[in-house]
């Protein structure tokens, strides 16, 4: 035979062109015997075919830091995964800014893009520093810590080293001005955001990895032991001294 297959098909047809023809005069819901005997076989017989349904991956529980952004979580997103938390936002705070200036650095803020792979990369097993270094001679450069709000922190001293913006009148009333590239960034604790946090929980994170504290521990107690960074197991936010 040259073309079995053409043949195969023009069988097919002629068999659902008979079956059409008749369609109207046969028609009957009774099941043949022979249908039947498949269907009690298709309902008893093991199925050759097995679908494995995979249960999805159950949702692992997010790091305690992440649960600290939960206040903002409009506006401020958190991922992780095994060893950092990446928080994304515009770094703009939800209430008024620039408020309370007295020496203006004619900058305005404008939503900045910290997102991807500009967003935040927070380490979530910090480890101590073998030789810590005080913020008060080092880290004048760029954030040191993000506010659970999404707004970066800077050292109380600007880059230069030596001006406090603080004492400079640099800052409004939430502690924050704008940077060369209109970024909105605090320069002291963003103590403010007790308000919504709750007091004694952490106001911000160091972008080592540990929660920044207010001026009270959970238990609305001065925390005590300080170290000579203000800080104990916990970091807390120093006086100026
Ligand atoms: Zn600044």
């Amino acid at each position: 035979m040259k073309h079995p297959f053409v043949l195969a098909i023009m069988a097919v047809i002629a068999t659902v062109s008979t079956d059409a023809t008749f369609a109207h005069e046969s028609h009957s819901h009774a099941s043949s015997p022979q249908t039947q005997k498949k269907i009690v076989r298709l309902n008893t017989e093991k199925p050759k075919t097995q679908f494995v349904v995979q249960r999805q991956q159950v949702e692992v529980n997010p790091p305690e830091l992440a649960k600290l952004f939960n206040p903002f979580k409009e506006t401020v997103k958190v991922r992780f995964d095994d060893d950092f938390l990446y928080v994304e936002s515009n770094g703009m705070p939800d209430h008024p800014m620039m408020t309370g200036i007295t020496a203006w650095q004619q900058q305005v803020p404008l939503p900045q893009s910290y997102f991807g792979d500009n967003s935040w990369r927070i380490p979530l097993h910090p480890v101590p520093a073998k030789n810590p270094m005080s913020a008060k001679s080092h880290f004048f450069r760029g954030a040191t810590a993000l506010a659970v709000n999404g707004v970066p922190i800077f050292n109380p001293i600007k880059n230069d080293g030596k001006t406090d913006t603080l004492l400079a009148g640099e800052l409004d009333q939430w502690g924050g001005h704008c940077g060369r590239v209109d970024d909105y960034h605090y320069h002291i604790a963003p103590m403010h955001l007790e308000k919504i946090v709750g007091v004694g929980n952490p106001v911000a994170v160091a972008l080592d990895g540990y929660p920044i504290f207010g001026y009270s521990d959970p238990d609305r107690k001065s925390p005590e032991n300080l170290d000579w960074l203000n800080g104990h197991i916990r970091f807390s936010v120093g006086d100026e001294d």
